[in-house]
């Protein structure tokens, strides 16, 4: 129907047409597409008489589309492990791209694309994706439950085609209609779609973008950021900040808002300790978020501006000869030669040093009860520590299922009146005044040998596991190479506007020291990226060398 409400002159296409128009563009293909069809003759199936009918309606549209349908029974079904059915089969001379129930409704849009990509032989996939791809490092076996009526399904399954499409020899895709195939949706308890496994581990609930589908296929682990890899040995920038915590995600963006050049490397996991934070509570505008939730947030919001190294360690930092010279910032990958280096290098799990500590360190002790805690359920754990952390981390243990007592050294916790009394209230038991003396075991953590300090009992208890949170000391080790000064306690000395003894040499966040909150460091990565900004425009060292 002509759009004649807003005098627009472009008529719409007949169903006629666009099928006509639709056959032109799959006439170019340069393969033909088999499109094998596993159905019943029930006349009451109706998924399996719509997808004959639709089938049909493509076979006439292009003679590069060749149809053809067997019975249930037909040996090609087993040949092809199809049980289910209607089922089709695509390309399955070069492709493993199966598809329970019938492309109607939205889903549609699926087999369009489906066949095109098929029949070039090309999965389109992002220059990013094609080369994630190239490093699949075994098979996967894809599902994506799908249903008609779902606007989103349609992109999670072209994505997963793409990667059939593109990786022929290791992935392997099944496209399962939810109402067509009840029961194999109840199986998975695929409630929701779309919702995407592979080799049946859950990857994706919801759409997701190509680059970060492929991530989670590939990390058999639903990922929620994706960071663009770059390859360029050298780079020129305003400003490189060190560390990616809280600290450096917010002067990253503040400093490219202010426009300066800047680039983010993290040698490990973005978002520093809180990512390992079971539960924020109180970070303004969340009572209470999980930590790597948080992070997530800031690491997508930061990536709207600001360049993201993850996954490379800043080996060296050569400030120039004089103040004002450029600095020369050295990765693991590559150099970059900035103007101001902000150091936002956070703090490292601080170690009890009792023996037996290192020995068994990933096999019974952990310094992060969200990564490992899941694998003590119904497990013996003892959790060191009396801070915020320690009783965050005992609560989480706790209802993981873990059976976890917590050891401090004084008669006092040092964690909030609230978190105490949540501890107190589900009954994890506290030893008092009580410290770690020995770690013991022999592949992995048996027991753990502990001493009152005020009756100087020792006693031996048996334990799977000893989760130690105890603070952090600051890692000062970059900042110390070049000379930065510290102060008594060893976090960076710096003055109010973050500037250290060296010009052009910057800190912010927990490597300061300070109240430690997540506020804090953003609030300290926010106020140094702004001095930085104000000091490259009007250099204080210009002053004082003058
Ligand atoms: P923390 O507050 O410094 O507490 C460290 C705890 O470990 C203290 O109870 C301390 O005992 C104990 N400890 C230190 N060295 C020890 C040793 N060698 N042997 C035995 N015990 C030792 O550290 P944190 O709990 O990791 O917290 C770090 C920062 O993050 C804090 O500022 C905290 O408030 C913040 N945080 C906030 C949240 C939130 O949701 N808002 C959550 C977690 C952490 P003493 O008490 O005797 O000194």
């Amino acid at each position: 129907m002509a759009n004649a409400q807003n005098g627009s002159e472009s008529p719409q296409m007949t169903e006629q047409e666009m099928m006509a128009h639709l056959g032109n563009a799959l006439d170019k293909m340069p393969q033909d597409v088999r499109i094998v069809l596993f159905a019943g003759d029930d006349p009451n199936d109706v998924f399996a008489q719509a997808a004959r009918r639709t089938l049909k309606a493509f076979r006439q549209t292009s003679s590069k589309i060749k149809f053809e349908e067997y019975r249930p029974d037909h040996k090609l079904a087993a040949e092809w492990h199809v049980s289910t059915f209607p089922a089709m089969v695509f390309q399955p001379d070069r492709y493993n791209i199966h598809w329970n129930g019938a492309p109607v409704g939205e889903e549609g849009r699926t087999l369009v694309e489906l066949l095109f990509l098929v029949g070039f032989e090309n999965s389109k996939l992002s220059d990013q994706s094609k080369k994630m791809m190239a490093d699949l490092d075994g098979p996967r076996r894809v599902k994506v439950f799908v249903s008609p009526s779902c606007p989103y399904c349609p992109q999670q399954s072209v994505n997963a085609v793409k990667a059939a499409v593109e990786r022929p020899d290791l992935v392997s895709l099944e496209i399962v209609d939810i109402q067509a195939n009840p029961a194999i949706a109840m199986e998975y308890e695929a409630h929701s779609v779309p919702q995407t496994f592979a080799d049946d581990v859950l990857i994706g609930k919801g759409a997701q973008s190509e680059e970060i589908f492929i991530q989670s296929m590939i990390k058999y682990e639903e990922q929620r950021i994706f960071i663009p890899d770059i390859d360029a040995a050298e780079l020129e920038t305003d400003l490189v900040i060190v560390g990616g915590g809280p600290a450096g995600l917010t002067a990253g963006i503040y400093a490219k808002r202010a426009g300066l050049e800047t680039a983010l490397v993290e040698k490990g996991m973005l978002g520093g300790q809180v990512a390992t934070t079971p539960v924020v509570e109180n970070y303004p505008g969340f009572t209470s978020v999980g930590g790597k939730t948080l992070v997530d947030i800031m690491v997508n919001h930061a990536l709207e501006y600001v360049t993201i190294f993850q996954g490379e360690e800043v080996v060296a930092i050569e400030p120039g000869n004089a103040p004002g010279d450029p600095i020369e910032v050295t990765t693991s990958r590559r150099k970059f030669r900035t103007r101001a280096v902000l150091l936002a290098t956070g703090a490292n799990h601080r170690h009890l040093g009792a023996p037996g500590e290192n020995r068994f360190s990933g096999r019974g002790v952990s310094y992060c009860a969200t990564c490992d805690g899941p694998l003590f359920k119904g497990k013996k754990v003892l959790m060191a520590g009396g801070g915020n952390s320690a009783v965050t981390e005992a609560l989480y243990l706790h209802h993981m299922g873990a059976d976890v007592t917590l050891v401090h050294r004084r008669d006092k916790l040092r964690a909030q009146d609230h978190l105490s009394k949540n501890l107190f209230d589900t009954g994890v038991p506290v030893l008092w005044d009580t410290e770690i003396k020995e770690i013991r075991g022999r592949e992995r953590v048996t027991s753990v040998v502990l001493t009152n300090n005020q009756s100087g009992q020792v006693t031996e208890v048996p334990a799977d596991g000893v989760f130690i949170s105890i603070g952090y000391d600051p890692a000062v080790a970059l900042a110390r190479g070049i000379g930065v000064e510290l102060t008594e306690e060893g976090y960076i000395k710096r003055d109010d506007r973050h500037r250290t003894n060296i010009p052009g040499i910057y800190s912010g966040g927990d490597v300061e020291g300070g109240y430690k909150q997540i506020v804090t460091a953003a609030g300290q990565g926010s106020e140094a990226a702004m001095a930085i900004f104000e000091d490259l425009i009007n250099p204080y060292w210009k002053e004082a060398v003058v």
